[in-house]
């Protein structure tokens, strides 16, 4: 009888522990499905990495985490920094110009590591962690073979990641955050070059089209004004004819990073065909300043030399016409970027009538009803 009843108490207890194991997993499953829920509602690069970084670490209750991706051609940083990250200022997370790292130490299973902290297998995937009795689950991240990156999770706790732990959970969250990160990397990358002229590497007309209408919101907003200059390459078709097409295009190439050189870092320049351009000069530029801008690119181009493809040197000049829309002069229907792209693309009209290889301004965008002002500003 007492054998039986000892029985009883030990096979309540196994059966306690088994309770308690099932709780705790009920809670870790959670803890799993909100973080994945979230990461599949995420839009960008920039969001994936503060949630990995910030959310993962207060989530599970660790100590370090840090998130390490293959940056070969250093696009996502470009991205992260465009998206407002400042790189520098995130030391978990790590860009590697190479997967060398992680092929060494991922390269035969492509399983997680778990264990207790080795300074020459996990140094570099936590430049910040003590090297102290730390344990640590490193997460490969891949997609059809090819190793993206890894997310990397450590506990001062030495018991809390061991080899002998069943990975099924970490599996899981590892490989939907390797669908999310291939899916992001490819918007990201769609998103932007759907948006660059693939010649000259200046934004396309699509996402001139974009800029101009939020631009204009934002000068309405601010009262500040807003100038557009629309810039054309002079008698294009003679490089063309004279020098061959490839020569033109390395003019095109040319002119459009030497128009960029010119302008600050947020103003907008979009190829907006063939060999015309157009620039955004961000709210607050008004149209003195803007025609001075327009000056000084005129006379860059005009002063400076260009090569055909055999490295002979050509000439060449632009005409550029401006116009600024102030939004303390107009507002409503008069306010839109039909009416401000209209008013600088009469003033290119006016400066290759003039001549060509110069500037004409049609200051400011007027109500309707008014006639708008002409005044030749800045010529050969
Ligand atoms: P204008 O001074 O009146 O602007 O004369 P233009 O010769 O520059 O203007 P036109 O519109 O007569 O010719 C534009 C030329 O630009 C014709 C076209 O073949 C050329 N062009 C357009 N896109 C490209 C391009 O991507 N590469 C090259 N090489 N040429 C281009
Ligand atoms: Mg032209
Ligand atoms: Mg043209």
């Amino acid at each position: 009888m007492d054998e039986l009843y000892t029985e009883l108490c030990v096979l309540q207890s196994h059966l306690g522990n088994l309770v308690d194991r099932i709780r705790q997993n009920q809670i870790k499953l959670h803890r799993f499905q909100t973080l994945e829920m979230t990461l599949l509602t995420l839009n960008s690069l920039r969001e994936l990495v503060d949630q990995v970084l910030e959310d993962t670490r207060v989530l599970f209750e660790l100590d370090a985490v840090s998130f390490v991706l293959v940056d070969e051609k250093g696009e996502l940083e470009r991205f992260l920094r465009e998206d407002g990250l400042n790189v520098d200022k995130q030391p978990n997370l790590i860009l590697l110009p190479s997967g060398e790292i992680l092929d060494r130490t991922f390269r035969k299973t492509l399983r997680p590591y778990l264990g207790c902290y080795k300074p020459e297998k996990c140094a570099a995937f936590f430049p910040r962690l003590p090297d102290t009795s730390s344990s640590v689950a490193l997460l490969p991240l891949y997609r059809r073979g090819k190793l993206m990156g890894s997310l990397n999770l450590a506990s001062t706790d030495t018991m809390r990641f061991s080899e002998q732990m069943a990975t099924d959970f970490l599996d899981r969250l590892a490989c939907v955050l390797s669908v999310c990160l291939e899916n992001t990397l490819n918007f990201e990358l769609l998103r932007r070059t759907s948006l660059i002229d693939t010649l000259t590497g200046v934004n396309n007309r699509r996402y001139f089209e974009q800029r101009v209408s939020e631009e204009i919101d934002r000068a309405l907003r601010s009262g500040e004004c807003l100038s557009c200059l629309f810039l054309d390459i002079d008698h294009f078709k003679t490089i063309n004819d004279t020098y061959g097409h490839q020569s033109g295009d390395r003019v095109l190439v040319d002119v459009a990073q030497t128009i960029r050189s010119m302008l600050r870092n947020n103003d907008v320049l979009a190829r907006y065909g063939g060999e015309e351009f157009v620039a955004l000069l961000s709210t607050g530029t008004g149209n003195r300043a803007a025609t001075d801008v327009a000056e000084r690119i005129r006379q860059r181009i005009a002063d400076r030399e260009f090569y055909d493809k055999d490295g002979e040197a050509l000439k060449i000049s632009l005409s550029i016409g401006v116009a600024t829309l102030d939004p303390t002069r107009v507002s409503g229907i008069d306010a839109t970027e039909a009416r401000l792209i209209e008013a600088a693309d009469i003033a290119l009209y006016r400066a290759k009538n003039n001549g060509r290889n110069c500037v004409v301004s049609n200051g400011f965008v007027e109500p309707s009803f008014q006639e708008t002002s002409q005044q030749c500003v800045a010529g050969f």
